[in-house]
């Protein structure tokens, strides 16, 4: 086989789609929402984004309006929901409202832009109509709750308001209110079931204004996953979805989940060193003995922490060796001690666990962060190899 990268990212599309269906069997009666931000936390959005929606999934969150944008000229018509929640403060909208993007909105602020783009979306549409009668193209809004992340939410005192003036705004038939929603800190099950608490008294509130919401969304991949009873309409998960585990001492099987994403790379230089010899960089590693170190031509560039070099392994041959040494830019070298290693040699940093190697949650552990990190960091020079 004359297969000769040097580094790849293997994108396992089946994995993806049993994991998808997992989920959507797991949350029903709710509805799934597959997070793709973050080009599908980096395993690439657009390939992702058409699986999900082969697999039965009618929701996509984005986060930004560029990649629904992106999702849309791939072909992913408007029978898909594309929700984004992360805008620039000028954001004119116009795009997103003849595009038919879900927007969560957080501020009046927002809202009154919304609201201009759906009157200039249906003036170029329509321009001798008067008025908001022609508009059929009302702005699909949710509306985003603060209950205790203190991100973008709108805060209790700016509640009212906004659902005051988004009720304007529907019965002028500037938009339509698709939904309610809330992110939880996910800090402990009690501090949880308040925030849920004041989801409701949110939508209570909401509802004596005149609003009526289509669906109601409060948990990601950790509560959706362990608190069915907060799943409400819809539940967002993007690390589940990849077969990220996202609960401390649970692995991926353990929920049925498959990891996604395998990271490889060919080994590029294979050397026999002396005992006492240093390393890389620093030469914080010095052989304790003669031995071969082989080069892995990946670094931090592609998402190899430089804290990995402290007890890190990867896989090679079935058999697991260390990190030694300074992790650099480009490259980072194991030690394998007396046995035989060739330039050529796949070595496999992480991924399902199949071959010996690590999973991303385990290398995520040793590294001190999550998997979600690991994944998203692998850098865009690593080419996405998709396999089904
Ligand atoms: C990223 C994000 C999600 C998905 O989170 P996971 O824990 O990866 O499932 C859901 N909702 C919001 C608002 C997010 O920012």
């Amino acid at each position: 086989m004359t297969d000769t990268y040097l580094r790849r990212a293997t994108v396992d599309l089946e994995a993806y789609r049993a994991n998808l269906t997992h989920l959507q069997r797991l949350v029903a009666p709710a509805e799934l929402m597959a997070v793709v931000k973050a080009d599908a936390y980096g395993h690439g959005a657009t390939t992702l984004a058409a699986v999900a929606v082969d697999a039965g999934v009618r929701w996509l969150g984005t986060l930004e309006l560029q990649n629904a944008h992106e999702l849309r000229a791939s072909g992913i018509g408007d029978g898909i929901a594309l929700f984004a929640w992360q805008y620039s403060p000028h954001e004119s909208f116009e795009r997103a409202v003849s595009e038919k993007i879900d927007l969560g909105l957080s501020t009046l602020a927002q809202l009154e832009r919304v609201a201009l783009a759906v009157v200039s979306v249906a003036d170029a549409l329509a321009p001798d109509a008067v008025g908001g009668a022609a508009v059929d193209v009302p702005a699909l809004v949710h509306l985003n709750v603060d209950t205790g992340l203190h991100r973008d939410g709108a805060s209790a005192d700016e509640w009212e308001a906004l659902v005051t003036r988004a009720v304007e705004l529907e019965r002028a038939g500037l938009l339509r209110l698709r939904g309610v929603y809330s992110h939880l800190a996910e800090a402990s099950d009690e501090e949880d079931t308040e925030s849920a608490g004041l989801l409701a008294a949110a939508i209570e509130r909401a509802e004596e204004l005149g609003a009526a919401f289509e669906v109601r969304h409060l948990t990601a991949s950790s509560a959706g996953m362990e608190r069915p009873e907060l799943r409400l309409d819809l539940v967002r998960m993007g690390s589940n979805t990849y077969g990220i585990p996202v609960t401390d001492g649970v692995s991926a099987a353990d929920r049925g989940l498959v990891p996604v994403m395998t990271l490889t790379a060919r080994i590029a230089r294979v050397k026999r060193i002396a005992a006492g010899t240093g390393v890389s960089y620093d030469y914080t590693y010095r052989a304790p003995r003669d031995t071969t170190i082989a080069l892995v031509p990946v670094g931090y560039a592609d998402g190899v922490s430089r804290r990995a070099q402290n007890g890190v392994t990867v896989a090679l041959r079935g058999k697991r060796y260390p990190i030694v040494g300074r992790v650099a830019m480009d490259q980072f070298l194991i030690d394998v001690g007396d046995d035989p290693v060739e330039v050529g040699d796949v070595v496999t940093l992480f991924g399902p666990g199949t071959a010996g190697e690590l999973t991303v949650g385990e290398w995520a552990d040793l590294v001190g962060t999550i998997g979600e990190e690991i994944c998203t960091s692998v850098g865009a020079r690593v080419p996405r190899a998709y396999v089904s």
